[in-house]
């Protein structure tokens, strides 16, 4: 895989060689299960600690507002399920349409259980209306979710003033920053959010941890029965090895959010630079106000999966806007609720840059990209 180039940091990224290192001693020294009082757990309890705080620390939370998770799933899972199981009153939820599918489906399935869930538009840049938000909300409305970044177009909405909204109706508000965390600055008290989503994946740390913020005082059930872990709010062992892990990425990259962010939009510009200069009829979709990295690429008349395989053939990772079955392609969810005219949606890819991704690297994409549209 040496010179493989994975451009696809919106999937997963890279973990990083401190975090992994600093995980080591966790999987085969320091073993302990931090529930037991013995002596020989004492590090994995203090690491527990030191790695909630330090997390706490980056998105200005209090440490006791951090639940591990498995992953953002869980956590999004977590955020819908438990605050309409904690509340017996007001019964719906608000979302966008342009959720990951770890929010839609998470909806749909509490749809079935009589929870009604109103899906907002959003505007041709993907981003949701303060004022349709507030026209859909009503003295019942229990939670608004709206994703803080979007996976596929790199939108970034404008979270605290849909929080504000949410909060004139006495309505919690939850975000899925599974996109945002470690790459734009967050502030979980400016931003006044009640709940926030987390994935270390996606910040370079390892595959299958993530957290949930909840901010003190928010009513939210368990949906995982056990032990007392997490106080007494997600069961199960901790994962300590992987917790340590994340809190290292996480520090590391918010301690460099701006140089990385720097670092990124250069590449970005190399790709958009390139493609302008080659005449090519194409379209970058999201707003400008979006995620660093993230070039979302619709070619006319194209066909995004193509692209995708023969990027693939050149040693190049990207994503695609559409997936195909056995018989059709089928656009995202995402590019149909932002309009995309088909004869573009079609051939959209996405191409996430991260920190590890070099000028060279960047150049190399460029030109096989425009090699193969030609
Ligand atoms: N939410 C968003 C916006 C995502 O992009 C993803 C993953 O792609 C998830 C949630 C799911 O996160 P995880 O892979 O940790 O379950």
């Amino acid at each position: 895989m040496k010179d493989y180039i994975f451009a696809d940091n919106a999937a997963t990224t890279k973990l990083d060689n401190d975090a992994f290192e600093a995980m080591k001693p966790y999987l085969l020294d320091e073993y302990g299960n931090a529930s037991q009082p013995y002596f020989f757990s004492k590090s994995a309890k203090a690491a527990l600690k030191a790695a909630r705080q330090t997390i706490a620390s980056c998105i200005n939370a209090d440490e006791d507002e951090i639940y591990f998770t498995s992953c953002g799933t869980e956590s999004n899972n977590w955020a819908i399920k438990g605050s309409a199981f904690a509340d017996a009153e007001k019964h719906a939820t608000v979302t966008s349409s342009i959720e990951h599918h770890a929010i839609l489906n998470t909806c749909a399935s509490i749809e079935k259980l009589g929870y009604p869930v109103v899906y907002l538009p959003v505007d041709y840049y993907g981003i949701v209306n303060v004022k349709t938000l507030e026209e859909h909300l009503t003295n019942k409305t229990r939670l608004v979710s709206i994703m803080m970044a979007n996976n596929e177009i790199g939108t970034i909405q404008p979270i605290k003033e849909l929080c504000d909204t949410a909060h004139k109706f006495g309505t919690l508000f939850h975000t899925d920053a599974v996109q945002a965390v470690g790459h734009i600055p967050i502030d979980v008290k400016k931003l006044g959010v009640d709940m926030l989503s987390s994935s270390a994946h996606k910040f370079n740390g390892p595959k299958g941890i993530g957290f949930l913020y909840v901010k003190k005082g928010t009513p939210l059930a368990s949906l995982i029965d056990g032990g007392a872990q997490e106080h007494g709010m997600r069961a199960g062992t901790e994962n300590i090895a992987s917790i340590v892990a994340m809190a290292t990425a996480l520090k590391i990259n918010c301690e460099q959010i701006e140089e990385n962010e720097k670092h990124i939009r250069s590449l970005e510009k190399i790709i958009i630079d390139g493609l302008n200069e080659s005449g090519i009829d194409y379209i970058r979709n999201g707003s400008n106000n979006r995620i660093p990295g993230n070039v979302s690429l619709s070619f006319k008349g194209k066909d995004g999966e193509a692209i995708l395989h023969r990027m693939d053939l050149m040693g190049i990772a990207i994503s695609t806007g559409s997936a195909c079955d056995s018989v059709n392609t089928q656009i995202s969810h995402v590019l149909k609720a932002i309009n995309l005219h088909e004869e573009y949606a079609l051939g959209t890819v996405r191409i996430s840059l991260g920190k590890d991704n070099t000028e060279e690297e960047t150049e190399k994409i460029v030109k096989n990209l425009v090699k193969i549209i030609k």
